[in-house]
């Protein structure tokens, strides 16, 4: 009798359809089909679990794919959100033009590489709070202080006083004194430790840089004393000294060819802690050459991760 049931079983098993109904896939056999006798799978059961397991891979298979994809692209818009936002106020034109676009080019590089952005703006029309309140550091390209909008001025005043931002200023924004029928700015004047501009070396020559706070993060990693060729040396009614941190000076022996325009104890580059702000005043700035300088280079790049507040990406 046993023998005879597994007959009829393996009989069923065997007469089941295995039919494609194209669209619609394997046909669903009835309940009464789908199962043999004793619980037993039959071939048409096993196509379903198949088919199912099938449907359950390709479906995972399709989410995880999805899901990649969102990630990724999550992540590389995570990656173009600027880690922060510089603006330089850049001198236009005239004799310092081709340091200013030296320093564009220089400035690109380590932006894209660092995932941070620079604006340029070439006078201080769009200056107000709301537009200082975009950016993590000013920086002034070579821009004199002077000729600037009462509403610049009083933004940029309180962007320093209040630490809103940091500051970077090269050569030319230590021009303080009456200039081109412009009164001295005296919130400026003190900003930048009392100097008033009184003389430059127009035949430009080379001296050699003392670094006197080498703990300083704007001159971490700079040899010294350190070289700068044909420079105009500013030279000013006083020294900065009592009123801010000296960094670096020139040493005003070591002028080649000689001059005897000097000035005596001559601070070149200086941070004034009596502001909130992170800055930092460099005086070299008239020749594009700057940027074949590693000392000068590497302070500018310094100066810049230190006075916004960020870390430099070192991994690129
Ligand atoms: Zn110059």
């Amino acid at each position: 009798m046993e023998v005879v049931q597994q007959s009829v079983a393996r009989f069923t098993i065997l007469r089941q359809p295995r039919v494609c109904t194209g669209a619609e896939g394997w046909i669903l056999p009835s309940k009464k089909e789908s199962s043999a006798p004793g619980g037993r799978c039959t071939s048409t059961d096993m196509f379903k679990a198949l088919r199912n397991s099938l449907n359950t891979i390709f479906v995972r298979v399709l989410l995880l794919a999805l899901a990649s994809c969102f990630l990724n692209g999550f992540v590389a818009g995570l990656d173009k959100i600027p880690r922060f936002r510089v603006v330089a106020l850049a001198e236009h034109g005239g004799i310092h033009k081709p340091f200013v676009d030296a320093a564009k080019v220089w400035l690109g590089k380590l932006a894209s590489e660092n995932n941070f952005t620079v604006d340029y703006i070439e006078d201080t029309q769009k200056i107000d709070d709301a537009f200082l309140a975009q950016y993590n550091l000013f920086i002034q390209l070579n821009y004199p202080p002077y000729n600037w909008t009462d509403t610049s001025q009083a933004a940029f005043t309180k962007y320093i006083e209040e630490g809103k931002g940091g500051w970077i200023g090269f050569h030319h924004a230590t021009l303080l004194g009456e200039f081109d029928g412009f009164p001295m700015w005296t919130w400026f004047h003190r900003f930048m430790g009392g100097v008033r501009f009184k003389n430059y070396i127009a035949t430009f020559v080379t001296g050699t840089v003392m670094v006197e706070d080498k703990s300083h993060p704007a001159m971490k990693g700079i040899a010294s004393p350190f070289v700068i060729e044909n420079e105009e040396w500013y030279t000013y009614d006083t020294t900065p000294r009592p009123s801010v941190h000296v960094l670096a000076s020139v040493d005003e022996n070591t002028y080649t060819p000689f001059t005897d325009q000097k000035m005596g104890d001559h601070p070149v580059i200086w941070t004034n802690k009596h502001y909130q702000a992170r800055n930092i005043y460099i005086f070299m700035g008239h020749h594009p050459e700057l940027f074949d300088n590693q000392a000068f280079t590497l302070m500018f790049r310094n100066s810049i991760f230190w006075a916004a507040g960020q870390q430099e990406n070192r991994e690129k």
